[in-house]
């Protein structure tokens, strides 16, 4: 066997190992290879221009905007935050599969569910998660977790942290898309 061959058999598995690290480790790509259909069709699909508020008994009057307040470590606030008591239902304000369902510093506990127009939709400073799984296809409405102040929230008042992220582009705010101002 010559030293080329052996040299992009080499480079071949290489990239197979590489393939199935990505494909084991990251949930995006293990859903994507699972259902690649179903997440194409997000990633191509509208971006809406209107969401409904994901948390039950807020009226868009209540809502406040607060893009891109500084916050701590010259942060800038990349969300919305919308207060509510402990245990208020959070409900996903788009359809779509489940990416993330865990703990992170600043987030506490945290759901991200990818959406239309690969629109990355993030629910943090939950109390708890719902019944739900990274892998879950969720519809508008469906409860992924519950109000409470997890992560860097532990000395406000309880409220939801919702972003939307987006792949390539800046994350968007969320505060025209919930009170209708976003028109189409
Ligand atoms: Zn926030």
């Amino acid at each position: 066997m010559g030293g080329r061959l052996r040299e992009r058999i080499g480079f071949v598995l290489a990239a197979a190992v590489m393939l199935a690290v990505l494909v084991a480790s990251e949930p995006r790509a293990r859903i994507l290879f699972s259902e690649p259909r179903r997440v194409l069709g997000l990633y191509f699909g509208t971006a809406p221009s209107g969401l409904p508020i994901p948390v039950d008994d807020v009226e868009p009057a209540q809502l406040v905007d607060s893009w891109h307040a500084p916050r701590s470590g010259g942060r800038r606030h990349e969300g919305i935050d919308i207060f509510a008591s402990r245990g208020t239902p959070v409900r996903s304000t788009t359809g779509g599969v489940v990416v993330r369902r865990g703990e992170n510093r600043l987030g506490g506990r945290v759901v991200s569910v990818l959406g239309p127009g690969g629109q990355t939709h993030y629910y943090a400073h939950l109390d708890d998660w719902a019944d739900i799984e990274v892998g879950d296809w969720i519809d508008v409405g469906t409860t992924v977790g519950f109000v409470g102040n997890s992560g860097n929230a532990a000395t406000t008042p309880p409220h939801l942290h919702y972003g939307i992220y987006r792949r390539t582009l800046p994350p968007l705010n969320p505060f025209p898309l919930l009170t209708g101002a976003a028109g189409s």
